[in-house]
């Protein structure tokens, strides 16, 4: 695991956060005692997004504020204090003004919704206890009172806690059903990845390293490219850094590997643009993401060049795949990649900053490729 204690952009507190409410009977530290309901309040740190960015998204679209959060609960409630963040490329997504994948954009002035592993701080449920850890959609928040229906209640014995915002939660989940299913990879195929070193894509060359085939994996710098060679056991690395052109980028992934079979795609733009006129006979190309379009992109979309005339010459198939379509199917991911964590198959990186107050820079560093495998803020002890 490896810690960053600072991102590029320190956030600040914003000096217009109010101030804690003096309430009477305020408790800020865990309820004592399974199951038992609690009274008074806990002071609930919460990360609002206030404005839209057009490009890169950073501090200054966010706002550090604390309200009192009621500990009472009501029948099935759950109290549950973050330990860990997760940050996100769909919250760039979910920020565009175009239609996406959500009908609206996500809404000003609210929490910043994300994945969090927690734990519970009290409960009304028998199925939760107090310690018990679990994972939720619950936004950049330090605590929340939410149904116990929303957790997933987690095994730290099968994993640490945060996987489940990692290679045994959502990224996990991306890369197993979207390599397996969509890209359905052969033994001594060639398989090309783009994002490579991210959470998504590390995974999804090591997947594809367990069914035999060929990987190439292309990564933002010499560094990463070495750890995917060194520490993950890649075929091939590219450093798209080092081109000036898609044409030289080109050149390099064809001089290395032939032609590709199976194209897992996470950044789009012009890299995408260099690896499709690569694509052998029967090629499938599956589309996980575009980080390189988010920053503005998504509204205001750059023209490139069309290559959908090669799928045509090679009966390939381009196929989108959403993590959000294999949510039922999280045990099965549990059954088949959580046996590969346990006996330490799968390099599962994360790159953990501490403290709360980060995260909206933690989210920038996302887009500017500072981290290697799974970005994760973590609660300061
Ligand atoms: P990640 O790869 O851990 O982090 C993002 C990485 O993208 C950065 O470290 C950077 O790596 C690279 N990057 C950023 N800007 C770039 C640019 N302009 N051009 C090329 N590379 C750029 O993030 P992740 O969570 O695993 O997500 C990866 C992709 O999968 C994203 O596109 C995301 O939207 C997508 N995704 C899709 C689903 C789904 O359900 N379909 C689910 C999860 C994630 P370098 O240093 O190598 O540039």
């Amino acid at each position: 695991m490896r810690r960053m204690n600072t991102v590029s952009q320190a956030v600040q507190p914003s000096p217009a956060a109010p101030a804690d409410p003096a309430l009477p009977g305020r408790r800020e530290r865990p309820l004592e005692g399974a199951g038992e309901a609690g009274t008074g309040w806990v002071s609930n740190r919460q990360w609002l997004y206030r404005r839209h960015p057009e490009g890169l998204v950073g501090p200054e679209h966010y706002e550090l504020v604390t309200t009192p959060l009621a500990m009472a609960l009501s029948a099935g409630e759950v109290l549950v204090e973050a330990r860990w963040w997760s940050v996100d490329p769909y919250m760039r997504i979910n920020q565009s003004l175009k239609p996406t994948y959500n009908e609206l954009p996500h809404a000003l002035d609210t929490v910043q919704t994300a994945g969090v592993v927690g734990r519970v701080m009290a409960s009304s449920v028998p199925t939760l206890a107090v310690g018990d850890w679990v994972e939720g959609m619950l936004g950049w928040q330090t605590h929340a009172r939410v149904h116990h229906s929303v957790l997933r209640k987690l095994d730290p014995t099968l994993a640490p806690p945060s996987t489940a915002l990692g290679v045994l939660g959502m990224p996990g989940r991306t890369a197993w059903f979207g390599l397996m299913e969509s890209g359905r990879p052969k033994a001594g195929e060639v398989v090309v990845v783009s994002g490579a070193a991210g959470a998504v894509g590390s995974l999804v060359a090591q997947f594809a390293l367990k069914n035999g085939c060929r990987v190439l994996g292309i990564a933002g710098g010499a560094a990463k490219c070495a750890w995917l060679r060194e520490r993950l056991g890649l075929t091939w690395t590219v450093d798209y850094k080092a081109h000036a052109t898609t044409d030289a980028l080109a050149d390099e992934i064809r001089a290395l590997t032939g032609g590709v079979d199976v194209y897992f795609d996470n950044v789009g733009g012009w890299i995408t643009d260099a690896v499709i006129p690569l694509i052998h006979r029967r090629a499938r190309i599956v589309i996980c993401g575009a980080i390189s379009q988010y920053s503005g992109g998504l509204d205001t979309p750059e023209l490139g060049p069309r290559f959908l005339h090669h799928l045509l010459y090679q009966r390939a198939t381009i196929q989108g795949m959403l993590a959000r379509d294999y949510l039922h199917r999280m045990d099965e991911l549990l059954r088949v990649v959580g046996p590969m964590v346990q006996r330490g198959e799968l390099v599962f990186e994360e790159t953990v900053v501490r403290g709360f107050e980060q995260l909206p820079g933690a989210l920038q560093s996302l887009f500017t490729g500072d981290h290697r495998g799974k970005l994760l803020v973590e609660a300061l002890a």
